[in-house]
This record gives C-alpha cells, structure tokens and sequence, in this order.
C-alpha cells in the first residue's frame, strides 16, 4: 500500500460522535428556515386524529391551507369547536414586523404581529409535528420568530420555457412552505411573450409562439435547433388567479416586462416599434440580440399601454421593466433616436438609455408604482425613485445602496440557480457556473463596504431562475431546491446555523417532506466533495461532505493492473496520493454515499509531477484563477466544460514554471487543453519547453497541435522547467469570436 494512507479511525472520537449527535437530534429545531429562538422544554405534545380550533378566529386562506397539511402529512383533520381550542390565538403590539411566537405546552398557543406572521407561525407549526409508529406528537418547545429581511424572492423566467398555472401554483406553495414572500415573474424576453394584453393582441398571437429552439449548448459549433413549436401564454384571468393565489400565501407578485433591450417577441409581433422595422421571427436561440425597442415617441405609447393593462393587474408595489443587456448599436444608427438625443442634449447611447428607463419610471410613478430594474439602469444615471436588482455581481448593488436608492441582491455568483449546483458531468445540462448548496447558503445580502445607513437600502435578495436549459417543471424543482430553502436560510434567519446543522435538517426532516409533495429535489450536495492539497509526497485527495454521519465506500482502481483497493472514509478524512516510483499509472477511485446512496468518480493520472511548485509567470484571467496545483493534482478538467475549474488565460504568450520535487528523468510532457470554439476557446498554436538553470534552454518546441492532448517529448533530467504556450494573436475570421484574443483553458500537465 505505498500509494494509499487512509487516516486511521479513532475509535473513542468515533463513539463519542455518535452519542452526541444522538442528544442534538433530541434538541434539533425542524423547522426551515431556522426560527430566532427555538428552546426544547422536556415531554412531547401528542395530536389526535381530529383537533379543534375556533375556525372565526383564523383568516380563511391560513385556515384551509393549514388543513390542507395536516391532512396531506399527518392525516389530522380539524374541527370547529365554540370552547377552548386545541390551538389558541392572540394578536401582539410593538413587536418586529411579521412577528410571532408558538408556545407548545399541552396546548399551542400562537401569538402574532399580523395575518402575515400568523400565516408564517402556521407553516412553522406544521414543519414541528413527527409521525413514528403513526404516533402525532410536536416536541414541547417555545418558538419565538420574525424575517432578517423584506425581501426574500424567487424568480422565474417563463418566456424561455412556458410554465402552467397549476406548475407556477406549485412553485408558489413551495416558496409559502419556506416564507419566501416575492415571486418574480419573468414575463417577456426574446423567446416569447407570456402576458395577454388586450390593446395589441398580436404580442401573445405572434410574440408567444417560436417555431424552433436550441438543442443543447448555446456554444455548440454548428448549432442545431429542433422543429417543435414552443410557446403558451396566460390569459389576464389567469395573471388574476395566480396573482391572488399568491396572496393567499402571502407572496407579492412582481412582474417583468422586459425594456428597451429582449425585446424580440414583442418585436416580431410589432415590428414598427424597432429602430429598423424589419420583421423578423421570434428566435429559438439564446444570448443578447441587437434589436431592441426605438426610443421614439410610438414606442413610449406602446409600452404606456402596455403597462397601463400590467399595472391593473397586479395589485404589488413595483413593476421591473428589465433594463439589461440592451446592445445600442441599433440607436446609434437610427435617425429617430439621434433626433431624441439631440433634442434632450444627451451625450451619449448610456444617457439614451436612462432617459428611456426615466420616462417609463414617471410613467410607472404618477400609476403610484416603483419601477425596479436590473443593474444596467445606473448606466448614463439612475432615474430618481428607481430600486435597483444587482445581479452582475454585488457592485451595482453597493453604487446604489451609496445614492441611496433601494436594492435587491441577486449576484450571480450566489443566486443564479440556472447555475450547475455540482460537477457539470454529473448533473444535466445547464447555462455553466457553479453555484453548489452551500454557496448560496454563504450568501450575505449586505456586503462589507456598507456603513448602517447605507445597508439599510438593501430590501433583500433573490435567486433567478432563467430556464434556456430548463424544460420541464421537474427540473426545475431540480435546480430550485434544496437550494431555495438554503435561500431563504440566508435571507429570513438572524443568526443562521452553520452549514452542517442546517443539511442535518435538510436531510433528516425536510427531505422527507419534499419527498411527500414528489418533489424532484437535487441530492448533489450528498456527492462527496473532494478537494486536493499539495503535500511533500504528491496529492492529499480531502473527502467533503456537510454530512457528518455519512460514510463514503471508496474504491480505488489501478488500471492496466487491475488491483483494487477499498475502503470506507468519512468527512474531513484524506487519501495520499504518491508519486509513482516509475511509470505513471491511471487510476479511478469512486466515492459512493452511504446514506444518498450517490456516487462520484475521479480518474486520476499518478505522474512524476503531483505536488510540484507550479508559478503563473503569466498571470490566468481573475474569473479562471484556480489554485496553481490545480495544474497538477493527477486530475484532468471535467468535461463538458462550463466555466468551472479549469485554468483559464486570455492572452496570447503564456508564461508557467514548474518545479519538481527533485531532478527526474523525463520522458515525456502531455498537455490536457480545452477546445470549445462556440466559448472561443481554441487549441495554441506552439508549444515551447526549456530548461530553467542558470539561464533559460530550450529543450523542445511543438506547432503540431490538432487535439486537446498535446504530448513532447524530452527525454531528458530536469528540475525546473519552464513552458512558453503561444496561441494565435487573434481569432481568424469565419470563426466564433473572430478577432479577439482566443481563450486558451488548460488543465493538467502530465509528467511521464
Ligand atoms: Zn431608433
């Protein structure tokens, strides 16, 4: 066993784990998110089949769904009785907003701020009762809770994929079961328009349909598109009936209609309203498209009477009107739109911009709504009572926040759930990121540079669910939870627990409960997480998991040999991984998850250079600078690539130093680079290794490179070795990204 030290057990830490996690199971608060103060007093409360409450007492919409659950997950019906009820109610004064408490002796007694928090006191009541051996019983406790923040919403993007009522019905119970209170609803974009409006009927009958969409990755060369019409809309009674669903739950709706730029489908429907007229279809391609709505005085009536019709529709405080990724070369060709600039002394496209999103606010303004937009509307100057959604990063948020202008967060770095939430060839097709579980769980409205005073700007946050890669409703709960509940964690929870407290309960109680509703929640998070760590002998492999009562059978594969080694590790436990003494040996070592029962699989090449000093002379481009031993952990990228864990540059000489461990005798260098040329990712053009001693030596050179694996040949001892990769100063022409800079990605340099 050479290669393989599996750190011992200990046998007394061991036993003493298990009788604690035991006594903390005892203490544990199930409800999510977690409450301000949850104290466990000694005994049970044990439920009948049948309870009484006084029904006058209760608002009607928390009454029935609160029968609704308990008959769905304990099979308790309730009663109406004029004595005393089993459940006792009292309304409190000066208290938090959205306050409430739930007192559980041997009866319940609820006491609350408003009909919000008693709604939010019921779904907490409902998430503490247990059912074993078909006994009821909620563990005697005091609760005592209200939101860290006002906004805590959900996104939905229906216009790239169409979802049914009854689907966005479901989405809205699901966030009610997590007090997330803001849905915002993503009307209209380039794919489709989702909103009937009675003064141009042609937005839904051309701008809802699209006649083909992509298949698969939208940096695919050459695309490939399908044939299927895909489309849908809602008709202004169903916006009512969601709309009051919502209510009911006490959801606000926010709804989006996208302005000036993702403007296609209304643009196919009503093309005159574009800078050029030109008809063009509504597409079944994703990104950002260059023609949006002409800023003149027809289009400014077009969106008036559309809005007019959106705003009676929907009772909330703010209308978003998008305002992103809005390209302006179409305005500054337009004759229309350079008369507007003139005539309102605007210096450039970005004040065109805000002038455009000004006149929609006055508009939104004196119909006494709030128009929020995405970030893009700082640029050329916010107009003056706007509230900003910061997504490309906090940045926005924060300029806002400083103006003294209302903000809601939703980085993508955080809270983009369209993102992968576990490695991309082990979860279904997605746009690219990486956004696990517990990234979001880290996630922190109120960033760092922000005094009291500032801070007090930020609303809350959001997660976005745009749905390019999105088909089904049941992929969408996939990409949706658990992840929404570790939103609403970060958003509701004064002082949440930390990340492994929270995922005991996520995966003891809730999965349970979602399981109950067939819900298709992502088990990802159960994956063994495996990380590595430089050491003097080659590669630490560390076993992740927030999971501390999950044990991982990890086996590992020698190939060619077929020798096999198996073993069970936990948490925090490590595998070294040695340099080989001769040959390098491929290997593949599987963890599978004793409780999700989901497995993951590394291949691992065992080469001379594993835990060698590896110096970036050129530096990698910020958003693709991983750890430099990722060059060297035995692991190649995981492919498909989406953005995630590769060393990526962007520029076109680029300049590494290794330095082995101790001087070798190399036969060979095998390079592992990325070819993705819709992401404009191409192979380099030469390849140099030298020599580092007293002065630099070339030792071999290489332009022969047509596939990802690009092998030299050395033969030859070395110690320090430097390698030039040169790629094409720019893109040719006839290809994806044709004269810019190419993207070279790297990972892993194979010393034979
Ligand atoms: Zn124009």
């Amino acid at each position: 066993m050479n290669i393989l030290f599996p750190k011992v057990f200990c046998l007394m830490l061991f036993t003493a784990q298990l009788f604690d996690s035991s006594a903390q199971k005892q203490e544990q608060c199930n409800i999510l998110p977690t409450p301000v103060v949850y104290k466990r007093v000694k005994g049970n409360l044990y439920l009948r089949e049948k309870i009484h409450l006084n029904k006058e007492n209760w608002p009607k919409n928390t009454l029935n769904q609160l029968d609704s659950m308990l008959q769905k997950f304990h099979k308790i019906t309730i009663q109406d009785t004029t004595g005393k009820p089993f459940i006792r109610l009292r309304k409190l004064t000066n208290v938090p907003k959205d306050f409430y408490s739930i007192s559980i002796s041997s009866f319940i007694f609820i006491s609350y701020s408003n009909e919000r928090a008693l709604y939010y006191a019921m779904q907490s009541l409902v998430q503490l009762i247990k059912t074993e051996n078909k006994i009821k019983y909620i563990p005697k406790a005091f609760v005592q809770d209200y939101p860290k923040f006002d906004w805590r919403g959900l996104h939905l993007d229906v216009s790239r994929h169409f979802f049914s009522v009854e689907e966005i019905k479901r989405y809205l119970d699901l966030m009610a079961m997590y007090k997330l209170n803001t849905f915002h609803w993503h009307l209209t974009d380039d794919q489709g328009w989702r909103i009937e409006i009675n003064a141009y009927p042609k937005l839904t009958t051309v701008g809802a349909f699209r006649d083909s969409t992509l298949i698969g990755h939208y940096t695919a060369n050459p695309r490939k598109y399908d044939s299927q019409r895909h489309g849908g809309f809602y008709r202004q009674q169903e916006i009512k009936e969601i709309v009051s669903y919502a209510a009911e739950r006490y959801i606000d709706v926010v709804p989006e209609i996208e302005m000036p730029g993702h403007s296609r489908a209304a643009l196919a429907a009503y093309p005159r309203f574009s800078c050029t007229g030109k008809q063009q279809k509504v597409p079944g391609l994703w990104g950002v498209f260059e023609d949006i709505y002409c800023t003149k005085e027809e289009s400014f009536q077009f969106l008036s009477n559309i809005l007019n019709e959106v705003v009676s529709l929907f009772p909330g405080k703010y209308i978003h009107i998008g305002g992103d990724e809005a390209p302006k070369s179409r305005w500054k060709s337009c004759a229309k739109c350079q008369n507007v600039m003139q005539k309102n002394r605007l210096k450039d496209a970005h004040e065109l911009q805000s002038y455009f999103i000004s006149r929609i606010e006055q508009f939104l303004n004196k119909k006494g709504k709030n128009l929020i937009g995405w970030d893009e509307i700082l640029e050329g100057g916010l107009s003056p009572n706007a509230t900003v959604m910061s997504w490309r990063g906090f940045k926005g948020g924060i300029a806002a926040a400083k103006n003294g202008h209302y903000v809601v967060m939703t980085p993508g770095t955080h809270c983009y759930f369209d993102h992968y939430q576990g490695k991309s060839n082990e979860e279904p097709l997605a746009i690219g990121g990486y956004t696990p579980l517990e990234k979001v769980y880290q996630f922190n409205p109120i960033p760092d540079e922000l005094d009291a005073a500032q801070a007090s700007y930020i609303l809350g946050g959001q997660a976005n669910l745009w749905t390019e890669y999105i088909t089904s409703y049941d992929q969408l709960e996939y990409m949706a939870y658990p992840r929404a509940i570790a939103l609403s964690q970060a958003l509701w929870c004064q002082n949440k627990p930390n990340y492994e407290k929270f995922c005991q309960v996520l995966y003891d109680v809730h999965y349970e409960k979602l399981d109950s509703l067939k819900v298709n929640y992502s088990k990802s998070s159960q994956r063994a997480s495996i990380t590595s760590k430089v050491n003097e002998k080659g590669i630490s492999l560390i076993l992740g998991s927030p999971d501390t009562s999950d044990v991982f059978c990890t086996s590992l594969r020698t190939k060619l040999s077929g020798e096999e080694i198996k073993l069970n590790l936990k948490a925090g436990e490590e595998l070294m991984i040695t340099r080989p003494k001769k040959h390098v040996t491929e290997q593949e070592i599987e963890f599978i998850s004793k409780n999700s029962a989901l497995g993951s699989t590394i291949h691992l090449t065992r080469h001379h250079a594993l835990g060698a000093k590896v110096n970036y002379i050129t530096k990698p481009n910020p958003q693709y600078h991983y750890a430099p031993s990722l060059l060297i952990d035995g692991q190649k990228g995981v492919r498909p690539w989406r953005g995630h864990e590769w060393i990526g540059f962007d520029t076109c000489k680029i300049i590494i130093e290794i330095k082995l461990p101790e001087k070798k005798k190399i036969k060979e260098i095998v390079f592992s680079f990325l070819e993705s040329n819709g992401s404009w990712i191409y192979l380099p053009k030469q390849i140099q290794v030298s020599n580092q001693m007293k002065r630099r030596k070339k030792i071999r050179s290489t332009t022969n490179i047509n596939s990802e694996l690009v092998r030299l040949k050395i033969k030859k001892r070395l110690k320090t070795i430097n390698i030039e990769i040169n790629t094409f100063s720019s893109i040719p022409q006839g290809l994806p990204g044709a004269g810019r800079v190419p993207w070279t990605f790297l990972d892993e340099i194979v010393f034979h």
